[in-house]
């Protein structure tokens, strides 16, 4: 129940992250007046930019900005920790206590580790030899990559979905590769993939062009193969197969699931993870129409992505309007990337749409499947300024 007096928004944003702070901005934009994001941490970080913190290419700093710098002006910041929304009540309750009333509300509070299926994953991380550059460890990732010795084992890991980019949990393995090739160290390092899927994207001319590549690297490729146990103290891991595979570098993605406070909240429906219930073309909740998300903790039904942010926002921004005034909404047809950078100056700009079919930015004369220093330089440099000064202002 809502009390009287709890402070009420027009549109209330559950997390400052990509999703949030983008469909806010964008919200600001169109004319919607009193809008606030509900966001706990300080530090804001550009994602993307991790990948390259992970291969030496980036330092962390260029990765972060404060919260309050990127909260767009106009926008109430709350500094709090949703634990609740009551849909029927229109009210999200917060770990302080407080309660806030909404006239819409949309969420983007991404992705947790699910520990639960993979127990340990704190304590593994804690060890010298485990790094993630999924796990806020990306400076850590670095460091193991240069300590690897002649004749060590690496083992990198890919989760089922959802997780985030998928495409993007591969770029420590050819980073790492590359530096290594150009230290010596390769051929020499035996490199293993464990990967819990059929396939690397399910995108069949871009999961050939990486097969190439891991071929090329000598990479042994576990497909259909899910990390069971974590044992740091022996330096190993024991795949679905019984396989132990002891490791001197192990970059674990985790597999993960959506906040567990959603599918109290009654807002992840019958959907696998936990991930918020809504239509993947319009972005609306199944069971309530003033409840909206995006982002990779939303049941988009393609691979969650920053790229594919850009568009969800920009739909999901324009549904709610046109919701309002009783307009028909735009359908989105899940485009999203997968940049994989797989050497140190080379990148394959991967656009594909929820059919798995390629889909490109580009002029169409342009394989996007193919590796091209232009591609790396553009995510590497561009982007990231694009993110600071479009993405986050609701420009892009
Ligand atoms: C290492 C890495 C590299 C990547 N590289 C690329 C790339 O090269 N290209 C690309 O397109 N994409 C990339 N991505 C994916 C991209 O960064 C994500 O798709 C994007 O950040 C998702 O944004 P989001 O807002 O949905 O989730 P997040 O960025 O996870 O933001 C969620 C926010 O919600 C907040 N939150 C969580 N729970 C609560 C709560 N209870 N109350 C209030 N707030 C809460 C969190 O603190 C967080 O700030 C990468 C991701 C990672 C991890």
């Amino acid at each position: 129940m809502s009390r009287d007096g709890d402070q009420h928004f027009d549109v209330l944003v559950i997390g400052g992250g990509n999703a949030g702070l983008s469909a806010a901005a964008r919200l600001l934009r169109k004319g919607f007046g009193h809008v606030a994001v509900i966001e706990p941490q300080t530090v804001h970080t550009y994602r993307p930019l991790l990948s390259y913190v992970g291969g030496g290419e980036a330092s962390l700093r260029r990765a972060e900005r404060t919260q309050r710098s990127v909260t767009p002006p106009g926008c109430t910041w709350i500094r709090d920790t949703v634990v609740a929304v009551d849909a029927a009540a229109a009210t999200v309750e917060c770990a302080s206590g407080d309660r806030y009333r909404y006239d819409d509300l949309v969420i983007g509070t991404g992705l947790v580790p699910d520990d639960d299926e993979l127990p340990g994953i704190d304590a593994a991380l804690r060890t010298p030899a485990v790094a993630s550059n999924y796990l806020d460890h990306a400076e850590k990732t670095w460091d193991v990559v240069n300590a690897m010795r002649p004749g060590g084992h690496a083992v990198f890991t890919v989760p089922r979905p959802p997780v985030s980019c998928t495409g993007t949990t591969i770029k420590p393995l050819f980073l790492a590769a590359g530096h290594w090739r150009r230290s010596g160290l390769l051929p020499g390092v035996s490199i293993t993939l464990v990967i819990d899927r059929p396939h690397l994207l399910g995108v069949p001319a871009i999961d050939a062009r990486l097969s190439e590549c891991l071929q090329e690297l000598d990479v042994r490729v576990l497909h259909g193969t899910r990390v069971t146990s974590l044992e740091p103290e022996s330096r190993s891991i024991t795949v679905g197969t019984g396989e132990q595979l002891t490791y001197d570098l192990l970059h674990l993605v985790p597999p993960y699931r959506g906040p567990r406070w959603l599918q109290t909240s009654g807002l992840t429906g019958d959907q696998p993870h936990g991930l918020v219930d809504i239509d993947p073309a319009t972005f609306a909740h199944r069971d309530h129409p003033n409840i909206w998300a995006a982002g990779d903790g939303a049941a988009v039904d393609t691979d969650p992505s920053g790229g594919a942010l850009r568009r969800q926002i920009a739909i999901l921004v324009d549904n709610l309007a046109a919701a309002r005034r009783g307009e028909a909404m735009t359908a989105y047809d899940g485009y999203t990337v997968a940049p994989i950078a797989i050497d140190r100056h080379l990148l394959i700009a991967g656009e594909f749409d929820r059919t798995g079919a390629i889909t490109s930015s580009l002029p169409s004369f342009v394989d996007t499947t193919k590796p091209r220093r232009s591609a790396w330089a553009f995510d590497r440099y561009a982007l990231p300024a694009l993110y600071w000064h479009r993405i986050l202002k609701g420009r892009l």
